[in-house]
């Protein structure tokens, strides 16, 4: 057998489960073997009658010795009834099902092992036998730590667990190299990788198989967090960026061009972006600010310093709704020092496009504004020294190479109005600088945050009502398009409100299933006042920025994590009006105390920080830089700490061994060479 080797050639698999198989991910030999159990069950020993169900267990064992059987058999099902005790007492063994062929095995006074699912019933415990054996008089019983896998509907545990156990010998032989150096393996306490896989597939005990899972998590780290170095070093390594000059008066020109001062926050970011950019090493770096707090500013900064310097920039923005509002945003900003601003979208014509493409092209244009649009073949820039992206995580980590590989070595700002719990930001953002921005501008009245109960929708909505009565805007956000689910949608939500509810009101309707050009053309109409009330799905989350929108109902707000809610927020309290955000959960639904932190804050950082408490790291491992989004066994918020151990570890070890050239690094290196972001790198030596 090969690591290579198709699941389907395994013993155990058959041409109607390897599909089933490959849908889990595992299509070769290989795959198997790194798919670890989550949990086990602890069979090792029988459970003793009286705890029966009580074990937590998704099946037990017990032995006892038969005091009675009852045997029916009903349209062809055998039904099987056992009584048996051991020492504890009596409970109860059942078998049901088609041709099992049990009738007629069991008889009084014989010792058996069973196991399976347990239900307590008055008349006892009653285990659904799924596995059982006789036992010779004086046989001692031997049970086992039972790995439990992620299954799937067709695909059940056992069945992966008993591929996993048919071809152990084999698949364990595969291991190859083992990524934690020897030394750094044995002052650990860790046994071999290929002892590791054992134990975690088939423990002789929880102890082993916990002992096992930290060293798969350790070096999981390990390679994380070498990788985020590697790519640092080979950043530090490359000499080629336009290393900008700072002319001593401009700070002072930017501040004179604003009708209001720099937040403290704004400040100190934008300095520490100048000083990025005035080296020779490219700039990769984080700002992070809350939605509002004037990240736009902080960039316009950052391409007056480029421009100053002869160099142009790139702002590429998701979609078009928002690329327009930078490129509207930026404009004024700009005009002072007499940058001019190309902008490229996907919808414009084309006279309009080669336009702005050709001035691009030429240098004429000092900044480029646009969506992915920029990224297409065409657009070429005469020298672009620096490339911001707005909410960095909806793009890939290709696309974002592309807007890059259209200047030489520019400098890169990332932007996000997505916190990152701190705790997370430095294993999550490991191969980035970040700038924070922990302070919104003055003068801004908080967002008033109600949680309120669906049965008191009639109210929310005349409340919408009065709103809009004073001549402000509405939005009212629903989970579902369509009434698939129990879900409210927005769709059938839209009809009820124009029968019933709103008949005189304009009402606009936005969700993800409609054409770019249809939501651009709502969106369009509502920040021009032509919609009173927009009714929509989380297509409105980011960036999206109509200062005359005063309310922001949420309805099935159960539905969000904190996070995604407070991004929800942000689109109202944007302009003079007072502004409210209504989140509307089921009556009889629990969540209330979690939605309260909301109404309690508006503090992104602390608001993530408690998503993060409640929902754990997937929700921000997304919009991570790296691998982290797709970690195989390690967990960044409850192996927080290994991580930690295992960045000082990669960070030791990189500085002695730089280009992994020692023979006890070539595990570590042969892993990296086959992650495509850092194969140049240790491949480069
Ligand atoms: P973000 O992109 O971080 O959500 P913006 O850059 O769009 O925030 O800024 C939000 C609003 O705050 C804009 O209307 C902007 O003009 C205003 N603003 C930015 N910085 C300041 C400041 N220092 N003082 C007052 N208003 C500011
Ligand atoms: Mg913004």
């Amino acid at each position: 057998m090969t690591p290579e080797a198709g699941i389907g050639t395994l013993s155990g698999v058959g041409a109607k489960s390897a599909p089933l198989f490959r849908e889990l991910g595992i299509e070769t030999a290989r795959d198997l073997l790194d798919y670890l159990p989550f949990r086990y069950d602890d069979l090792r020993f029988p459970t003793p009658s009286g705890l029966l169900g009580t074990t937590g267990a998704s099946e037990e064992n017990a032995v006892g010795i038969v005091t009675r059987v009852k045997e029916r058999r009903v349209r062809g099902l055998e039904i099987v009834e056992v009584g048996l005790h051991d020492d504890a007492g009596e409970f109860i063994a059942k078998w049901i099902g088609r041709n099992r062929y049990v009738i007629g095995r069991f008889s009084e006074g014989m010792r058996l092992f069973v196991r399976g699912r347990v239900e307590r019933t008055i008349a006892g415990a009653i285990v659904n036998v799924t596995h059982y054996a006789q036992l010779r008089d004086g046989e001692s019983y031997h049970g086992e730590m039972v790995p439990i896998y992620r299954g799937s509907k067709e695909l059940t545990t056992r069945k992966i667990a008993s591929v996993v156990a048919k071809n152990l010998p084999q698949l364990l032989s595969l291991t190859e190299e083992d990524p934690l150096p020897p030394d750094i393996s044995q002052a650990r306490g860790y046994g071999s990788l290929r002892d590791a896989y054992r134990m975690v597939h088939a423990p002789a005990s929880p102890e082993e198989a916990q002992r096992a899972r930290e060293r798969f998590i350790f070096s999981e780290f390990l390679v994380l967090a070498a990788s985020a170095k590697l790519r640092r070093m080979g950043r530090e390594r490359e000499h080629d960026a336009d290393a900008l000059k700072i002319p001593s008066e401009l700070m002072g020109e930017f501040q004179a061009a604003l009708p209001f001062p720099l937040t403290g926050a704004q400040r100190r970011s934008i300095d520490e972006i100048w000083r990025d950019m005035t080296r020779d090493v490219p700039m990769n770096r984080l700002l992070q600010g809350d939605v509002g707090s004037g990240k736009t500013l902080v960039a316009a900064a950052a391409i007056v310093l480029a421009a100053r310097n002869g160099v142009q920039s790139a702002l590429m923005a998701p979609t078009e709704i928002l690329a327009s509002q930078h490129a509207a945003k930026l404009a004024p900003l700009l005009l002072p020092f007499g940058i001019p601003l190309e902008a490229v979208f996907g919808s414009q014509g084309a006279k309009a496009r080669n336009a702005a493409v050709s001035r691009i092209g030429s240098g004429e244009a000092a900044v480029a504004v646009g969506t992915h649009a920029l990224l297409t073949e065409g657009v070429d820039f005469a020298r672009l020294g620096l490339v911001v992206i707005d909410e960095q995580h909806r793009f890939g980590v290709e696309q974002r190479a592309r807007l890059r590989a259209k200047g030489a070595a520019p400098h890169t700002l990332h932007m996000t109005a997505t916190p990152i719990p701190r705790t997370l930001a430095q294993s999550v953002y490991a191969d980035l600088d970040v700038s924070v921005i922990d302070e919104l501008p003055p003068g801004r009245t908080p967002i008033e945050t109600y949680a309120v109960r669906t049965s008191r929708l009639d109210d929310v909505y005349a409340f919408v009502r009065a709103n809009v009565d004073r001549g402000n805007q509405a939005y009212i956000v629903a989970p579902a398009i369509d009434e698939e689910s129990e879900l409210t949608s927005v769709v059938a939500e839209a009809e009820r409100l124009k029968g019933d509810v709103f008949p005189d009101l304009q009402l606009g309707l936005l969700h993800g299933r409609m054409t770019p050009r249809e939501k651009d053309d709502v969106m369009g109409r509502f920040a021009r006042g032509e919609i009173d009330v927009l009714l929509a799905t989380t297509v409105v989350e980011v960036g999206v920025d109509v200062p005359n929108a005063s309310v922001m109902v949420i309805l099935d707000s159960q539905r969000y994590g904190l996070a995604q809610l407070h991004q929800l927020r942000g689109r109202v309290g944007r302009g003079a009006a007072k502004s409210f955000c209504i989140l509307v959960y089921p009556d009889d639904n629990v969540e209330s105390e979690r939605l309260g932190i909301l109404t309690e804050s508006t503090d992104g950082f602390r608001i993530a920080e408690e998503d993060l408490r409640l929902r754990g790291a997937g929700e921000f491992a997304g919009t991570a830089q790296s691998g982290a989004a797709d970690l195989w066994i390690a967990d960044l918020v409850r192996d927080i700490d290994v991580y930690a151990q295992a960045r000082t570890v990669a960070e030791e070890l990189l500085a002695r061994d730089p280009r992994l050239t020692a023979p006890e690094h070539a595990g570590l290196r042969a892993l990296l060479e086959r992650q495509p972001s850092t194969r140049a790198l240790v491949l480069s030596s």
